[in-house]
C-alpha cells in the first residue's frame, strides 16, 4: 500500500513545551526514558510549576503544553496547574499511563484540556503488560472509556519496539472500539532504560530497537489502516527520502523539554546527558555555560541528525565506500494522516 502521509514541517512561530513536573511513577515500564540521575527526583511545587508556565508562555505565539512525568497525575495540584495553563493561553495535553490518580476525571473539566493522552503499548494485556506491567492494560483501557464518557478528547500513544511492532496492526479495531480520536505512534528512543538495554544487552529488557526495514514495512501501512477508520494518526518520519531537506528542530523550531531539576533541553535525544541548553534558576532561563546540545545543532553531516550518529550509530548503514545509505531525520519530524 502506498502511504498518503504528509510530513509536517516545523512550524515557525509555534512553541512546544514538554513539562515534566515530577519523575515519580507507579509503573516500571521496560523502555522508560526517565533517568533520575539526570532529571532529578523532585516533585515540583505548585508555585514552581506556575512560575515555569509563566516563563515559557508567549502571548504572540501558539504554545502547546504537555504535562509529563513520571506519571503527572500523581501530582496533587495537577488540576489547578491545568486551569492556570489554560488561563495563560496554552493548548494543554496531559500524557498519562492510564491510572489517573487524585480523582483526575472529577477534578479536571474536559473543556480545560485539549487532549488527555494515554500510553498503551499493545493491543491486549499479554503484549502491553509484558512491557508496562501486570494489570496495566485493564486499568488503562477502562479509564480511556471513562474519560471518553465524560467528554474528554482522548489520544493514545504506542511506543514501537521489537517487543510490540508485530502487534501494531491489531490496534485499528481497538482504537475504534475505545473511541480514541488521535493515535501517536512513537519510535523507541535509546534513552533511560532502553539505552541500558541497548548498551548492555540486558537480559531483563533485551534489545528493544527495530530495524529500518521492519519500521518501513509496518508502520506507514498500519498508520494508513488506522487513518482509514477516521482516526488522526501521527508517526515519526525517522528516515528522510532522498529529495527531502534535513532540518534540525534545535535550529528551526522552539521545543523545550523541562525537567524537575531545572534542566531545559531542546533535543530529546540529549536527555541522558548534561547537554541541556538552559537551566531554570530563580525563575529565569540561564544558558548552560558548559558544552551543550546547542553547539551540536549546526553541525552538518551526511547522515542527517548529528545526535543520532553520536548516540545511536547502530541505526545507520553505509555502502562499501562508506557513504551513508540513507539520512535519519530529526526525531521531532512527524508524518500525519487524517
Ligand atoms: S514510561 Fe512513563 S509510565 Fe512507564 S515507568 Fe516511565 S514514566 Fe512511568
Ligand atoms: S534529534 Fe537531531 S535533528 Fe532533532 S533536535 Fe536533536 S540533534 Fe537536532
Amino acid at each position: 500500500m502506498q502511504s498518503t502521509a504528509k510530513t509536517v514541517g516545523f512550524k515557525a512561530g509555534e512553541r512546544n513545551v514538554f513539562f515534566h513536573i515530577l519523575t515519580a511513577c507507579n509503573l516500571q515500564c521496560k523502555h522508560c526514558y526517565i533517568n533520575s540521575a539526570e532529571h532529578g527526583t523532585e516533585t515540583l511545587s505548585k508555585e514552581n510549576i506556575v512560575s515555569g508556565l509563566r516563563l515559557f508562555s508567549d502571548e504572540k505565539k501558539k504554545s502547546n503544553l504537555v504535562f509529563l512525568g513520571g506519571e503527572p497525575t500523581l501530582h496533587p495540584d495537577l488540576a489547578d496547574c491545568i486551569t492556570m495553563a489554560k488561563e495563560l493561553n496554552y493548548s494543554v495535553t496531559v500524557d498519562s499511563n492510564g491510572y489517573l490518580f487524585h480523582d483526575f476525571l472529577k477534578k479536571v473539566h474536559p473543556e480545560n484540556l485539549d487532549y488527555l493522552s494515554f500510553s498503551l503499548d499493545g493491543p491486549d494485556s499479554i503484549i502491553n503488560d509484558s512491557i508496562r506491567g501486570n494489570g496495566v492494560f485493564k486499568v488503562c483501557t477502562e479509564n480511556i472509556g471513562k474519560a471518553i464518557a465524560k467528554g474528554f478528547q482522548v489520544s493514545l500513544i504506542y511506543t514501537v519496539s521489537s517487543k510490540n511492532i508485530d502487534h501494531l496492526h491489531r490496534m485499528a479495531p481497538i482504537l475504534q472500539k475505545l473511541g480514541v480520536k488521535r493515535f501517536f505512534i512513537q519510535v523507541i528512543g535509546l534513552r533511560g532504560q532502553s539505552a541500558k538495554a541497548g548498551r548492555q544487552e540486558s537480559s531483563v529488557t533485551g534489545d528493544l530497537q527495530v530495524s529500518r526495514e521492519k519500521w518501513l514495512n509496518i508502520v506507514p501501512q498500519v498508520a494508513e489502516q488506522c487513518a482509514e477508520t477516521g482516526i488522526h494518526v501521527t508517526y515519526p518520519k525517522v528516515f528522510l527520502d532522498s529529495q527531502e531537506k534535513f532540518e534540525c528542530a534545535g535550529e528551526v523550531a522552539e521545543n523545550f523539554f523541562i525537567f524537575p531539576n531545572g534542566r531545559v533541553y531542546q533535543c530529546p535525544l540529549c536527555e541522558d546527558y548534561a547537554l541541556h541548553t538552559y537551566t531554570i534558576e530563580n525563575n529565569k532561563l540561564m544558558p548552560n555555560p558548559e558544552i551543550s546540545e546547542k553547539m551540536m545543532f549546526p553541525l552538518k553531516i551526511e547522515e542527517g541528525c548529528v545526535m543520532n550518529k553520536l548516540l545511536q550509530p547502530d541505526t545507520l548503514e553505509y555502502d562499501n565506500t562508506d557513504k551513508p545509505l540513507y539520512r535519519v531525520s530529526c526525531c521531532l519530524l512527524k508524518n500525519e494522516i487524517y
